[in-house]
């Protein structure tokens, strides 16, 4: 993959493509890392004396304007902690970006509007896409990727535009790769990784592959309750994806017969119900043992048994992969799994590396030093896509 050392960008229009999808509460940033991690590249591209046009997606819109999809407060944040003026355009290829981008001197930064306001960027026409990512190379000279959350996706502004224009990988690109390298290529063991998070379903091709790779695996979050299921535990009220029971009954045979240690939770924190994460108003937890969940109870964190036994398995191992909440962290009566394992990588002498959009997020928001990790990725899908090993479209669009 080339670099930005070698495009020449000075006096040029350099199209960023970065990954500023931040979680927003009522228009407000309540995670502003992705934003942060964004800042090295444009920064230095600007130093550069390049004419900067940064643009991302943000959130789901439905391939049409939707202010509550705007960027704009986050182009303001990106202000802030670049220091500098940055311009906005109210539209991505329209009348506003041309005369936004026209209107840079060298040096100066814009941020356009919401990618996925267009349709053609997350099109599996094509053609559609095509068509896009033509508009949005007639805006810039040459191109940068680095929007690391978002290169699992064959979207035009990650997959066809670099194909258009002189390209390179952003910084930020570069460091998550260099990491996830370290975490398939030749890993330190012993190696462990603890995922968590809502869904099995998202995180299967994950398991899959590791259990060929990984020397421990530590099951928490919603997902564990599919797991406890499986294993023919009563989960009460817990979250379940009943058709992944053989899947997950699958994994487990198998991790036995590779001698992969699966790690689930001896107790659980639960709830007659799911917390109210708006009010944040205290509910009623109760500890109760993992392999009896009263019936009409929700397990929504692990327990402090877990806990601690989730600790155990993590102090003597030499890398560790976090994926994926322990619990319904938004709630403060469900963060405490989630604290306990952020704590417990942080106290590891291993290698850590933390991924996940809520994963990473809740790190910060229950307020660790993101230093105190080995790496904080910005990309969830796409750092668990990398350790499946499958081809992810964004770098191999950099490659050449
Ligand atoms: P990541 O973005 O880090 O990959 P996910 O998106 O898979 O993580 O999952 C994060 C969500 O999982 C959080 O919003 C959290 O509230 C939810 N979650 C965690 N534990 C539970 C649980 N026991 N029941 C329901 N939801 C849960
Ligand atoms: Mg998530």
């Amino acid at each position: 993959m080339k670099t930005i050392d070698d495009l020449g960008v000075a006096g040029r229009r350099v199209f960023v493509r970065a990954d500023l999808n931040v979680p927003l509460d009522s228009g407000a940033i309540t995670d502003d890392g992705r934003i942060r991690a964004a800042v090295p590249t444009i920064g230095r591209l600007a130093e550069a004396g390049a004419r900067v046009i940064v643009a991302s997606h943000l959130g789901r819109p439905k391939g049409a304007p939707d202010p509550r999809f705007s960027l704009a407060p986050v182009a303001g944040r990106l202000g802030e902690l670049l220091g500098r003026e940055v311009a906005f355009a109210t539209d991505t290829v329209g009348e506003s970006a041309k005369s936004t981008v026209g209107a840079l001197a060298d040096g100066q930064v814009a941020v356009l509007e919401n990618l996925r306001f267009n349709a053609g960027e997350t099109s599996k026409d094509d053609a559609e896409r095509g068509a896009f990512a033509d508009s949005l190379a007639a805006l810039a000279d040459v191109y940068v990727g680095d929007g690391f959350g978002a290169v699992h996706r064959r979207h035009a502004s990650v997959y066809d535009l670099p194909a258009r224009l002189p390209h390179a990988a952003g910084g930020l690109i570069a460091t998550e790769v260099g990491v996830l390298r370290k975490l398939t290529d030749d890993v330190e063991r012993p190696y462990a990784v603890v995922l968590g998070g809502a869904k099995v379903s998202d995180k299967l091709g994950v398991i899959d592959h590791l259990l060929e790779r990984a020397d421990r695996i530590l099951v928490g979050g919603g997902m564990a309750y599919t797991f406890l299921k499986a294993q023919g535990h009563e989960i009460g009220a817990s979250l379940l994806q009943e058709d992944q029971i053989p899947a997950v009954q699958g994994y487990l045979k198998r991790a036995e017969e590779r001698g992969v240690e699966f790690v689930l939770p001896v107790d659980v924190v639960a709830a007659a119900g799911f917390p109210d994460l708006s009010t944040k108003a205290p509910s009623e937890p109760v500890t109760v043992a993992a392999d009896a969940i009263p019936s009409g109870l929700m397990g929504l964190d692990i327990g402090p048994r877990s806990q601690e036994l989730y600790a155990a398995k993590l102090a003597d191992a030499a890398t560790v992969f976090w994926n994926g909440p322990m619990g319904v962290f938004e709630h403060p009566d469900y963060a405490e799994g989630t604290r306990a394992v952020a704590q417990a990588l942080i106290d590891s002498p291993a290698f850590t590396v933390v991924g996940g959009g809520d994963s990473a997020a809740a790190v910060r928001i229950l307020g660790f030093d993101e230093e105190a990790f080995g790496h904080i990725s910005t990309g969830g899908g796409a750092s668990l896509e990398y350790l499946e090993g499958k081809t992810l479209p964004g770098l191999a669009a950099l490659e050449d």
